[in-house]
């Protein structure tokens, strides 16, 4: 790793501002320092993107698509660069960020470059009357992206954002710099135009994110992080009425019925539950499950949390990974005592591991299964962001589906049952931007992606993320006969 992440800005670093320590959340140590972007730092990002914006913008789409690719192509290149860029930020296992981390942020690049170079233009005709579209790119785009999924999510923006045209300036988490700085690298040594991609670091309020989102030169926003983040964001923009994209928080269900495969939503929930330590946006927090096999199945997924292995990031059989911070531990754990205070029954966790070793300076928590709780509690209400569930009976689907709507969030659900109606039927009743149904996280990137109430605005994926990265505009022409 080096010893300083600097900012990238028209296509060079850029190691200017105070600087900041990121730490390693295996052991709590600093590992690097990290220069925070002030007002002119972002003033100068921005300029960056603009200046860069004609040229590209004017790109035939199928040329913008070769550079979106080769973005992909080049990830493949320095993998293991990006693969220890991840890890040392964020405690991940090696086995995940090799098999769903960087090769999904390849994936983001290759497949936003087919899905733009092959999206028709539409056409109307109408008796003497044809009208038509053309799609033009939103100008400078904020990414601003959380420290979950630092790699995934940034380029999971970044790729549509360029491939329609647009320019970005990038801010990912002041916790996860890393694998942004090595993209930073990739961009200039593939030779991508300077300015078309930047990036600056720092922190969210009175700080970086603060000054991208609020900066006049700035004509969109798409964000990744927590709905009270969003809601803030949204009043920064609102004086210029500028558009915007929110992947918001979860609180998400899973409803486990007593016809379903109790060996697959077993190993579904342990997955839904506690991968990426609970920390996807995705992940359950509340599971249902029907009367008859209630006892069974909180015994099974007590048992199988018990066993979920701890080791370092470099082993292979690893599954636990750390909280991103102490701040985020504690948070977590102070939800861990909350629900005992609340009156839960704790089948599995509650707690903070001991090691015994250099692991006990950073940030785990215990994977935890909790019954006995009442609905309205703040722990089956509130995102917790944690390798954390609460499991309730339930006596009719009815009853489910109401259990799981009554939430402030909509983003995703999991239903486990054979019965192909239930599975229609319940899936089409859940006020979600996503169901799964006997899977968790099987994810086509073409389809729309987002949540409803207060989990996000809008959708992105394939043709979803490219309306949203650029405006039609429509052309109408009267055809008259006889006229040139
Ligand atoms: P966060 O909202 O604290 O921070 C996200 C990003 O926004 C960071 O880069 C941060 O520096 C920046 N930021 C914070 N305040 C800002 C402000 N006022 N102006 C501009 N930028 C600001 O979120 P987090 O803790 O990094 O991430 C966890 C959250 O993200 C959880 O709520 C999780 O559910 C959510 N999330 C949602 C999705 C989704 O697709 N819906 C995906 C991943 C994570």
């Amino acid at each position: 790793m080096p010893d300083q992440v600097t900012h990238f800005i028209g296509g060079v670093p850029v190691a200017e501002g105070a600087t900041f320590a990121a730490c390693d959340p295996v052991t709590g140590r600093q590992i690097y320092r990290v220069h925070e972007a002030d007002r002119d730092v972002v003033d100068r990002a921005v300029a960056a993107a603009r200046a860069a914006l004609p040229g590209w913008a004017a790109l035939p789409a199928a040329e913008r698509a070769a550079w979106t690719r080769r973005l992909g192509d080049a990830i493949e290149e320095r993998f293991e660069d990006l693969v220890a860029a991840e890890i040392a930020d964020t405690g991940k296992s090696v086995t995940q960020t090799r098999t769903l981390d960087i090769p999904r942020g390849a994936a983001n690049f290759r497949s936003f470059a087919e899905i733009a170079a092959q999206r028709p233009d539409s056409a109307f005709h109408l008796a003497d009357v044809l009208s038509y579209t053309v799609r033009r790119p939103l100008g400078v785009v904020a990414v601003i992206v959380p420290w979950n999924l630092p790699f995934l999510l940034a380029t999971w923006k970044i790729g549509p954002a360029l491939a329609a045209g647009n320019t970005v300036v990038v801010k990912p988490s002041e916790h996860t710099p890393g694998s942004m700085a090595v993209l930073a690298g990739i961009a200039a040594s593939i030779g991508l135009p300077p300015g078309v991609l930047n990036v600056v670091n720092g922190f969210g309020p009175g700080s970086t994110g603060q000054f991208l989102v609020e900066h006049p030169g700035v004509d969109a926003v798409t964000f990744t992080g927590e709905s009270r983040t969003g809601s803030s964001i949204m009043k920064s923009v609102a004086d210029r009425v500028k558009p915007v994209s929110f992947e918001l928080g979860g609180k998400n269900a899973g409803l486990v019925f007593a016809d379903a495969d109790l060996d697959a939503a077993v190993e579904g929930c342990v997955r839904s539950v506690f991968t990426n330590g609970g920390q996807v946006c995705l992940c359950t927090e509340r599971l249902y499950v029907e009367r008859p096999v209630f006892a069974e199945f909180v015994a099974r997924l007590a048992g199988r949390a018990r066993e979920l292995a701890f080791g370092r990031p470099e082993d292979e059989d690893t599954v636990m990974m750390p909280m991103i911070s102490a701040e985020h531990r504690d948070k977590v754990l102070s939800y861990y005592a909350l629900a005992g205070d609340e009156g839960a029954e704790i089948h599995a966790g509650g707690g903070a591991p001991r090691f015994g070793d250099e692991r006990d300076g950073g940030y785990y928590v215990e994977p935890t299964v909790l019954t006995g709780l009442p609905h309205d509690s703040r722990v089956n209400r509130e995102e917790i962001f944690g390798p954390v569930c609460h499991v309730a009976p339930f006596d009719t689907e009815a009853e489910a589906v109401a259990l799981a709507n009554d939430s402030e969030y909509g983003l995703a659900a999991t239903v486990w049952t054979s019965s192909l109606g239930r599975a229609h039927r319940v899936a089409q009743s859940l006020e979600t931007g996503l169901v799964w149904v006997n899977t968790w996280y099987l994810r086509d990137l073409r389809t729309p992606f987002g949540g409803v109430k207060l989990s996000g605005i809008g959708r992105e994926g394939g043709t979803h993320s490219l309306d949203f990265y650029s405006e039609p505009t429509t052309i109408t022409i009267k055809l008259e006969p006889g006229h040139d």
